[in-house]
């Protein structure tokens, strides 16, 4: 038999707990035996794995299954969340796919509670939702720049663990994933943004700023990952200054959670039979 790609399924490999975030090598390739060339030859084959197993969940959501999968993306800027939209999701049917990114909340959004605008987003039965941002900035950014207190934020972790576990029994697979880059790296990706004229568009002057507290985004992420790492709403922590190890990584991750739905196709609501002669004869 040949030998699997991967020397530990990517949902050991990459689980969060013990992570020290501090500590990551951002450059590593956990569980994966081969190099850049063969990570993007077999994510072209996974690719049109997942694609299938997606097109079933769809087909099963159309027939009133409640089930879905969410996919949560958390990092920094330029930690490649859009080339996980681009390049993994991309690969499936857009008509099954809820994508939301969540940006600073709007005035309206304000008035609410932080997880009204994240409510209205989970995806219905069937689709796999992708989150860029989540509910976790507040409890990243938030936290980072105090823009509420300690005590306020502080709340959110267990409130957040009860949210998701609520999402969780109504039928929602929660995959959360962390996605890590070094601050050079980051320079790298930053310097490309303004080196290319093709790329000026995602450039942000803010995101320079956020550099400075790249030591407490750390710790803001430790906590996160230890307080909300759940059974029901696991992190996984990508390291992921190599883009193709990302990519290649969340499709597995996305391919094991649908696995796990042990999905059929659903049965025909009508006689087939009967559709057949109906058929013959018109
Ligand atoms: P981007 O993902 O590059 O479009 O940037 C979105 C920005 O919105 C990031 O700087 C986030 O930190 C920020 N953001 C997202 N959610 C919140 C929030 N709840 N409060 C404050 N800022 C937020
Ligand atoms: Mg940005």
């Amino acid at each position: 038999m040949p030998k699997s790609p991967w020397s530990v399924p990517v949902t050991e490999a990459l689980h969060a707990s013990g992570v020290r975030v501090a500590d990551l090598d951002t450059n590593a390739t956990p569980g994966f035996r081969g190099d850049k060339k063969a990570g993007e030859l077999l994510l072209e084959e996974r690719r049109a794995v997942l694609s299938g197993l997606q097109e079933k969940l769809y087909a099963n959501g159309r027939s009133g299954d409640p089930r879905n999968i969410l996919l949560v993306l958390q990092g920094m800027d330029t930690a490649g969340k859009g080339g996980i939209v681009r390049h993994v999701i991309g690969s499936v049917d857009p008509q099954g796919v809820d994508h939301a990114a969540f940006g600073v909340p709007s005035a309206q959004e304000r008035r609410h509670h932080y997880l009204w605008r994240i409510r209205r987003q989970l995806p219905r039965g069937g689709q796999i939702g992708v989150f860029d941002r989540s509910h976790y900035e507040d409890v990243l950014v938030v936290r980072v720049h105090d823009l509420v207190p300690p005590d306020v934020w502080g709340k959110r972790y267990d409130e957040i663990n009860r949210f998701e576990r609520t999402a969780a029994n109504a039928g929602t697979t929660i995959i959360k994933v962390a996605m890590f880059v070094s601050l050079d790296e980051q320079r790298k990706r930053l310097t490309q943004r303004l080196d290319r004229p093709d790329k000026y568009w995602k450039f942000d002057p803010a995101d320079i700023d956020e550099r400075a507290y790249w030591p407490a985004y750390q710790e803001a992420y430790q906590a996160v990952l230890d307080r909300t790492c759940t059974e029901y709403a696991p992190w996984y922590v990508i390291p992921s200054d190599r883009k193709w190890y990302s990519r290649l990584a969340v499709t597995e991750l996305l391919i094991d959670a649908l696995g796990k739905l042990d999905l059929d196709w659903p049965p025909a609501r009508f006689d087939i039979a009967e559709q057949r002669r109906r058929l013959a004869d018109l």
